[in-house]
C-alpha cells in the first residue's frame, strides 16, 4: 500500500467507490462513503461525466501491466466519460502535484503506462470509431486496433500498417510507433496520422496535425506520451485486398537469411516483410517472412516473389487478408491468464552491424530465455519521418525483438534477463543502435538523454512548453 495515501481511500473498501474531493495535505482521497467526515482543506474533485475510482482491483490492475515486472500503485485510476474529463483531471493534477499516466491497453511491458502515487485514466472508456472514410478513420484514442481493422476491412479499407498483435489501443502505439511488416512499405503507424485531437500536459485540448501545430503534432507521435494525451486519431487508409499470400522461406544461417531479406526489401517485393528465429535441435532456424496481398482472380507471381531469394525450403499459404492480420491474437489472449513475467528486448541495429551483433545475441541466447518469439527484419530509414522515433542513422535498419516469457515465473531468472538485456543495450549501442521503447530496460535519465542525442535539447523543450510541470507518463522515467 502506498504510505501517502490517506486512511479515508481505504475506508472505502468497495468496489468503485466514486471520489468527491482530493485531500491535498494528507494525499488522499475522500469518497462519497466518507463525504460526511470531509475535513477542512480538502480540494472538491471537478464534475466528471466518468468515474474516479479507488477501489483495490482498479488500482492494482493500473499498477500492473504485461510484463508483471513493475508494480506501482496510483491512487486513482479515472475511466473518463468525455474527453472533457481527461482535461479535468490533467489540470486538477496540474493544480495538485499528481502525475497522470493515460492506460491503453497495458501492453508496456516495464511500467511505461503506470503512474505511482498519481492518476492512470483508463481509455477504454473512450474507445468509439467516429467515422469510416475513403481515405481515412477517425477514432477515440482507447479503440483497439483489432476493433478499427476489423471495420475498416468490412468496407474493403485498411490501416496501411499494422502490428502483429492487434489487441493494442491507437493512443498506445501512437505514442511509441508501431511498426510491422508493411513498415517496409509505409514506415511506421506514427508515419500515418493526417490528424489527431490531444491534451497537453498544461490541461489544453488542441487538434494538430502536419499544418496546423506541426511542431506538436510532430512531437506527440512517438513521444512516449510525454507532452500530451491523445485523445482522438485521424488515421491513414487505404484499399485493403481480400488475401495474403504467406511465404515462409527457411535458411540455414543468419547471413542466408538477411541477405535475403535486404534483397526482398531492395525492390520492395513483399507487401509485407519480417523474419523469425525459430528455436531448434542444436542452434536455430531462420525464416523470412514474406506476404504478397492481393485480391484473386488476380494471383502473385510466386516466381519473381522468390527470384534470387534462394530458400533452403518454401512453405506457402493463402489465407484471409484479416484473418492473416489477427492471426496471434488467439495466441496472446491464451497466454495472458498465465501471467508470466515478460522482460522484452527490442532494438534497432544499423544494417551494416546486424549480422555480427545478432550472432553475438544468438550465441549466447537459450531457447528458455528467448521465451517464445524472435523477431527480426530490416525497415527503411528513409519512411520513418517523426523526430523523437529514435532510430539508427543507417539507410536500412533492423528491428530484432526477443519477447521474452519467463515460464515458470521465477525472480531470480527475471533479474538475470533484465541484466542481460541492459547488456545488450549497451553492446547496440556501441555499434550504432538504439532501443524501441516497449521493453523491459532498465535505463536512467542519463540513457534517455543519450537515446535521443542531438534531438535532446528539442525534447526537454518539447517538455517544458507542452508539459511544463512534468505531469504526463512518469512511468517512462525518461526525466528526473
Ligand atoms: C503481444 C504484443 C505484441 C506487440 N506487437 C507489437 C508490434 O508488432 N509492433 C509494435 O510496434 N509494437 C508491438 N507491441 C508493443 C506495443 O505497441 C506497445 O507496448 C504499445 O505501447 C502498447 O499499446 P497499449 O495500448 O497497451 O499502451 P499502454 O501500454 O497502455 O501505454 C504505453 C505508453 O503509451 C502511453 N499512452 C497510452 N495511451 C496513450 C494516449 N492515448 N495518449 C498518450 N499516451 C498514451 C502510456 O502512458 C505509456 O507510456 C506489442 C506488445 C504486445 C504485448
Amino acid at each position: 500500500m502506498d504510505s501517502r495515501l490517506g486512511r479515508r481511500t481505504f475506508l472505502a473498501g468497495s468496489a468503485a467507490a466514486a471520489v468527491v474531493a482530493f485531500d491535498p495535505a494528507g494525499l488522499g482521497w475522500v469518497t462519497e462513503a466518507d463525504a460526511s467526515a470531509t475535513q477542512p482543506g480538502a480540494v472538491g474533485v471537478p464534475h466528471l461525466d466518468g468515474e474516479l475510482v479507488v477501489d483495490e482491483e482498479s488500482l492494482a490492475e493500473a499498477a500492473d501491466d504485461y510484463g508483471h515486472l513493475v508494480h506501482r500503485r496510483p491512487v486513482a485510476v479515472l475511466r473518463p466519460g468525455s474527453v472533457r474529463d481527461v482535461v479535468r483531471m490533467v489540470q486538477y493534477a496540474g493544480e495538485h502535484g499528481l502525475k497522470v499516466a493515460m492506460r491503453g491497453q497495458g501492453h508496456s511491458t516495464f511500467g511505461q503506462a503506470q503512474a505511482g502515487g498519481g492518476v492512470v485514466i483508463d481509455s477504454r472508456t473512450l474507445a468509439t470509431i467516429h467515422r469510416i472514410d475513403q481515405d481515412r478513420a477517425v477514432v477515440d484514442a482507447g479503440v483497439q486496433w483489432l476493433d478499427l481493422v476489423r471495420a475498416t476491412v468490412a468496407e474493403g479499407l485498411t490501416p496501411p500498417v499494422n502490428t502483429d498483435y492487434l489487441g493494442l489501443s491507437v493512443g498506445g502505439t501512437l505514442s511509441v510507433g508501431g511498426i510491422g511488416g508493411a513498415s517496409s512499405h509505409h514506415g511506421m503507424q506514427v508515419d500515418n496520422v493526417l490528424e489527431l485531437e490531444v491534451v497537453t500536459g498544461s490541461g489544453r485540448h488542441l487538434r494538430c496535425s502536419p499544418t496546423v501545430r506541426p511542431a506538436l503534432f510532430r512531437s506527440v507521435l512517438g513521444g512516449l506520451g510525454q507532452f500530451a494525451i491523445i485523445v482522438r486519431a485521424a488515421v491513414r487508409l487505404v484499399p485493403a485486398e481480400s488475401t495474403a499470400r504467406v511465404y515462409n522461406l527457411y535458411y540455414p544461417d543468419l547471413a542466408s537469411m538477411t541477405a535475403a531479406q535486404r534483397t526482398a526489401l531492395a525492390d520492395r517485393r513483399f507487401s509485407y516483410l519480417e523474419g523469425q528465429l525459430i528455436p531448434a535441435e542444436g542452434g536455430w532456424r531462420y525464416m523470412l517472412e514474406g506476404v504478397e496481398y492481393h485480391t484473386p482472380p488476380e494471383v502473385p507471381d510466386d516466381a519473381a516473389l522468390l527470384a534470387g531469394l534462394d530458400p533452403a525450403s518454401t512453405e506457402i499459404v493463402d489465407m484471409p487478408y484479416f484473418d492473416w492480420l489477427n492471426r496471434i491474437y488467439a495466441l496472446v489472449e491464451d497466454l495472458k491468464p498465465l501471467r508470466l513475467p515478460g522482460p522484452w528486448i527490442n532494438v534497432f541495429v544499423p544494417d551494416a552491424a546486424t549480422d555480427a551483433y545478432v550472432a553475438d545475441v544468438l550465441a549466447d541466447l537459450t531457447p528458455a530465455d528467448a521465451g517464445g518469439v524472435v523477431l527480426l527484419y530490416p525497415v527503411p530509414r528513409e519512411l520513418l519521418t517523426l523526430p523523437f522515433v529514435t532510430v539508427p542513422d543507417s539507410e536500412v535498419i533492423f528491428l530484432l525483438a526477443i519477447l521474452r516469457a519467463v515460464d515458470p515465473p521465477n525472480e531470480a531468472d527475471v533479474q538475470r534477463l533484465l541484466g542481460v538485456n541492459r547488456d545488450l543495450y549497451d553492446q547496440v549501442r556501441a555499434v550504432g543502435g538504439t532501443h524501441y521503447p516497449v521493453g523491459a530496460i532498465p535505463l536512467t535519465p542519463a540513457d534517455w538523454r543519450a537515446h535521443y542525442g542531438d534531438r535532446y535539447p528539442r525534447f526537454a523543450l518539447a517538455k517544458a512548453t507542452y508539459d511544463p510541470r512534468h505531469v504526463l507518463a512518469p512511468g517512462q522515467g525518461i526525466f528526473e
